[in-house]
């Protein structure tokens, strides 16, 4: 069974009208562009379910189900994803193409993506490719990487892999649709989308390439640029690595899962050769399910500070969900497995991969030494424990676990069990379309998404719940520079919603929580749930002068950085050019952060 196109995906959103579906059901009240009712997803006497007409979306205050007009059916009548499409398309009388075009498009696009890699590789080869080639050896990068990986370099001009497709006779349509090229926004043609960068093909575990990831050479930005979503390019499923990793992992039992690009092939330089990396996204659900096809263990090995943590932690019910067992590596602080070979060797790289420790236990030992002592923090220490629990998919783990726990912290298995399920609520199931995998994950998700909400910068919320609102503030955001905000699910949230407003429209926010080729991580789902129910910023004057006022805010707070680092750098200097240099940067700091401060006070 192929996949629905999304472009029919997309039609049938638009025609379904989900007030009056969800009428079938429910008996809506009206007030203002928002509907209410009682929840028919949970038990309640006041009306927390909302139904929003101009969003196309509903969301429930009281048990966190979400969702567009699909995900209620799949919810409502026990369907998939695919059979609710097809159900409300036979209702509207749209015909949905199945199978068979699908395959023509995967197989052009490969086509198009092998051709590419030639070129990239030929360049990467010749005379334009020596400061790349200078850059991959000072990198480390051996040439027997280099041809193991295809490394290739895409050169800086704007038209090199445009003119190589024309030569090699590949449709720059298949190059459009396969996200190597992109159209020009006047007159005709197309252009290069990776420039001026060393290139990474992303491949499949056939080793069939399906897409690409470039780095910058210089500081241009964005730092890494991956191949959009195509027919063959899916982020939440391709794991760089995992063609040549699957001989190791099926001797070693494990896979690694390192951060980005070079700390993969800095692990192949220390032998270490089961190493994958996700590309431009957390672990997804499905590439848990990928790993778990190959392997029972997966050693994280993240960065030694808070991010890391919060990144392992992240991944951690994800993983556990699938069965697997996971073990966690830190790194010293400060330092990538690239830095950590250079300094200190091949032994000292494998010795912290080799002194992983189970995530688990580690979290459960941590939480214990935090509740020494008190009734409450080991009520605090089962809470924050329990979105691990109850995400492991094994019964018999869990109630290993649980039993271990509850005399740990000396509750009765029985309460700790009610803690458990209590904390369950079924915010998720919707967005879980396959049944096997039974909310466990899902719901064990959900304190995290709560935790996320709590922690995200109220600039960045502020923008959400903007953009969330009307997406017509779109251009607005092109003043908006990605580094000004924190890392983290809030910040990927804000560029997906970004890329929905300005491909999608008013539709985005329903697009992107369908998104079934790339679905939202669970904690950014809720959260934009979450967002775009609370009222508050109807008024598009209100949210364009709120957009306006978060941006500033954020740029504000990443001057006060920049500036703490030159008043540092000032302390210690004895130059007397440099000095200048450095005051002189600092007064620009000064006076910019004065220029908004005041355009900020006018809004
Ligand atoms: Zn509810």
């Amino acid at each position: 069974m192929g996949r629905i196109p999304e472009q029919v995906v997309a039609e049938i959103r638009e025609r379904a009208d989900i007030v009056q579906f969800v009428g079938r059901y429910v008996t809506l009240r009206r007030s203002g562009s928002r509907y209410w009712g009682l929840c028919p997803f949970h038990g309640e006497k006041t009306a927390s379910f909302q139904v929003n007409e101009d969003k196309q979306i509903f969301y429930c205050f009281g048990c966190g189900a979400g969702g567009d007009v699909f995900a209620f059916r799949m919810r409502q009548e026990g369907l998939d994803f695919p059979d609710a499409v097809r159900a409300l398309g036979r209702e509207l009388g749209i015909a949905i193409p199945e199978a068979g075009a699908g395959e023509n498009q995967a197989a052009a696009a490969h086509r198009a993506n092998d051709a590419a890699c030639a070129f990239f590789r030929s360049e990467l080869r010749g005379p334009n490719g020596g400061a790349a080639r200078q850059y991959l050896a000072e990198r480390g990068v051996t040439e027997d990487l280099v041809d193991r990986f295809q490394i290739g370099f895409a050169p800086a001009g704007w038209d090199g892999l445009v003119s190589h497709l024309r030569r090699a006779s590949v449709p720059l349509a298949d190059a459009e649709a396969a996200g190597l090229v992109a159209r020009r926004q006047t007159g005709d043609g197309h252009y290069d989308r990776f420039r001026s960068r060393v290139v990474f093909p992303i491949t499949d575990p056939s080793g069939q390439i399906a897409g690409f990831g470039g780095r910058a050479m210089g500081d241009d930005t964005p730092k890494y640029l991956n191949s959009p979503e195509s027919p063959v390019y899916k982020k939440s499923r391709v794991l760089f690595g995992l063609a040549q990793a699957l001989d190791a992992i099926r001797q070693s039992g494990r896979v690694i899962v390192v951060e980005g690009y070079f700390d993969l092939l800095a692990l192949h330089r220390a032998g270490l050769h089961e190493a994958v990396a996700p590309c431009g996204t957390a672990l997804t659900q499905t590439h848990a399910h990928r790993i778990r096809r190959y392997a029972e263990e997966v050693v994280l090995l993240f960065d030694g500070d808070a991010a890391g943590q919060a990144a392992s932690e992240r991944a951690l019910p994800v993983l556990l969900a699938e069965g697997l067992r996971v073990r966690a590596a830190f790194l010293p602080l400060g330092d990538d497995p690239d830095t950590l070979l250079a300094k200190s060797g091949v032994a000292a790289l494998r010795s912290c991969v080799d002194s992983a420790v189970p995530l688990l236990d580690h979290l459960i030992e941590r939480a214990l030494k935090d509740a020494a002592g008190h009734a409450w923090a080991a009520a605090d220490a089962a809470r924050s424990l329990a979105p691990y629990l109850r995400a492991i998919g094994d019964p018999v783990e869990r109630a290993a676990y649980v039993r271990q726990l509850s005399s740990q912290l000396e509750i009765p298995p029985a309460a700790l069990d009610e803690a458990l399920r209590q904390g369950a609520g079924t915010a998720h199931a919707v967005s879980t379309p396959s049944p096997a995998r039974a909310g466990a994950t899902a719901r064990g998700v959900e304190a995290a998404a709560g935790r996320a909400a709590r922690e995200l910068e109220p600039a960045v919320r502020g923008l959400v719940a903007a953009l969330a609102a009307h997406a017509d503030l779109a251009p607005l955001f092109d003043e908006l520079d990605p580094a000004w905000v924190a890392p983290g699910p809030g910040r990927d949230l804000l560029l997906r919603l970004l890329d929905a407003s300005r491909a999608h429209g008013r539709a985005g926010v329903a697009t992107l929580l369908t998104a079934d080729s790339e679905p939202l991580p669970e904690d950014q789902r809720s959260l934009l749930l979450q967002l775009s129910a609370e009222p508050g910023l109807d008024d598009p004057r209100a949210a364009r002068r709120s957009v306006s006022d978060c941006i500033a805010t954020l740029e504000i707070a990443a001057l006060d950085r920049q500036k703490q680092q030159l008043d540092a750098r000032l302390k210690s200097c004895t130059d007397v050019a440099q000095l200048d240099a450095l005051t002189l940067e600092i007064q620009r700091i000064v006076t910019r952060k004065h220029e908004l401060r005041k355009s900020q006070s006018h809004l």
